[in-house]
């Protein structure tokens, strides 16, 4: 028997995938890049319901695919909403230049605070994240749709 851990891909989730890239204009994520995987046994993930790693050299070159984004059955346990964001999360580790993968240092990509949670959650998020990075994130945090300016609740 092999000692890694049991997987098996999932294309189902694909739909999913895309109807977020669409939803949200991701349009640089190339659904045929990326691989689902959902593992058969619990993982040790702690508290992980997603990874998404990027692909090495070789098993690009065999498989034709770049990423691989992969859930433990915890993921599956979640209500479809859930499911959506979390599926969200991991795409947004894709770098627009597709060749690598966005970090982040705090919990939850902004976008999807201000997009599932509202604003004002987004606003907090903003506003621990300037905290954390000493105010040089002004750009990262412009990033995408989302402008904000402080003390406007509109839209
Ligand atoms: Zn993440």
């Amino acid at each position: 028997m092999s000692k890694h851990v049991k997987r098996e891909i999932d294309n189902g989730l694909s739909v999913l995938a895309q109807s977020i890239i669409d939803e949200n204009s991701l349009d640089y994520i190339n659904i045929e890049e990326i691989v689902f995987v959902k593992y058969l046994k619990d993982i040790k993930s702690g508290d992980v319901l997603g990874r998404c790693c990027l692909l090495g050299d070789r098993t690009q070159f065999l498989s034709d695919k770049k990423f691989m984004i992969e859930f433990p059955p915890e993921y599956y346990k979640l209500t479809s909403d859930q499911q959506r964001r979390v599926m969200h999360h991991e795409l947004l580790h894709i770098h627009p230049k597709g060749d690598r993968l966005v970090d982040h240092d705090i919990q939850e990509f902004l976008e999807i605070a201000e997009k599932y949670d509202g604003l004002d959650l987004y606003k907090k998020i903003k506003l621990l994240k300037q905290e954390w990075n000493n105010g040089k994130e002004g750009k990262k945090i412009k990033r995408g749709k989302i402008k904000v300016e402080d003390g406007d609740d509109n839209e």
